[in-house]
């Protein structure tokens, strides 16, 4: 098997005959040798029986991979790269946001090229809000300082990669999978390719704001230590501060006797303490959920079933 795609969808009933179409299409006259692995995630729409559809079909290979319920994108595209056995695997979304005939583009790149061992696409231009621009860049800045591994401005999941890539990620077990971090945690050459995102065909974004916040922390939390590093050297900074506060009021009492207005700075200085114990102590908190997440050692999917296509016709 030389290409293995793997298709999550979730809620995409009227997208999978879509893109199981573009892309039988694409390798109809092509000697490439490949399969689609789509990952139903839990869908609460027709999307398993459309699937089951395409799968009696039988115009090429597929597999499909039935989520017991919703797991999240991460889940099903490691679910997807588990399952794929193609010597090149990539990852294209079911929205037909991707065009798939750029598959082709990213083979190529990877075929003529020894050195890459990975294309990652990136949108050339974002139709997203202002307000989401601004803070993905914020995110990103801010990820790239506190970092070691480097984090690609905008770049999507839409990836292809070689076989000892996609082990090397596979070989990752942790659970709470933030991939954007772990596809750039385990080295190897990425070339990154510009695309062009095209409008959601059918269905609607499963991204919304809160979603995306969450996903942020999840990166950061995940790939850095940073913050609680953070929350000690502001705790060494207040100490010392309040140390030397302390020691002037001494003085000023000695000196000057009892002053009692001070009302103000008395009420500031403990909201803004409380206010950076919550926090710490918030960061704390984040990572030991994590942890106690990842102790827990629940497997990243759990699948009710898995169908495949006998043989198929080409
Ligand atoms: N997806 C998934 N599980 C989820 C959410 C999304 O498998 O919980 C899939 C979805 O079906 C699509 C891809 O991930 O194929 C990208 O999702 P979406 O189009 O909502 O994201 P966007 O393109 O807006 O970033
Ligand atoms: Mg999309």
């Amino acid at each position: 098997m030389k290409l293995s795609i793997v298709i999550p969808c979730y809620n995409e009933e009227k997208n999978v005959e879509l893109i199981h179409d573009a892309v039988v299409k694409l390798f109809y006259s092509k000697k490439i040798s490949y399969e689609m692995i789509f990952v139903n995630d839990g869908s609460r729409d027709n999307t398993i029986g459309e699937l089951k559809k395409l799968v009696d079909k039988n115009e090429a290979n597929i597999k499909v991979v039935n989520f017991s319920r919703n797991f999240g994108k991460e889940a099903a595209m490691y679910a997807g790269l588990k399952e794929s056995k193609g010597d090149y695997v990539s990852i294209i979304d079911a929205d037909m946001q991707q065009n798939p005939s750029l598959l082709l583009k990213m083979l190529g790149i990877l075929e003529e090229n020894e050195n890459y061992d990975s294309v990652a696409a990136y949108p050339e231009k974002r139709k997203e809000s202002k307000v989401l621009v601004f803070f993905k860049k914020i995110f990103y800045k801010l990820i790239n300082k506190i970092v070691e591994i480097e984090f690609v401005d905008g770049a999507s999941d839409f990836r292809m990669f070689k076989r000892p890539m996609v082990d090397a990620i596979l070989s990752m077990q942790e659970y709470c999978r933030f991939s954007k971090g772990i596809f750039s945690w385990v080295g190897f050459n990425t070339y990154y390719m510009p695309y062009q995102v095209s409008e959601r065909v059918n269905g609607t974004s499963k991204w919304s704001f809160w979603k995306l916040f969450k996903y942020a922390i999840d990166g950061i939390v995940s790939f850095t230590t940073a913050p609680l590093r953070m929350a000690t050297i502001l705790g060494l900074f207040i100490s010392f501060g309040s140390f030397v506060y302390f020691l002037i009021v001494i003085i000023q009492t000695v000196i000057c006797g009892i002053d009692v207005p001070g009302y103000a700075s008395l009420i500031g200085i403990s909201l803004l303490l409380g206010g950076i114990q919550l926090l710490s102590l918030g960061i704390i908190g984040e990572y030991l959920a994590r942890n106690y997440m990842e102790n827990k050692k629940r497997p990243i999917y759990i699948a009710r079933e898995v169908l495949e296509t006998k043989k198929a016709k080409k």
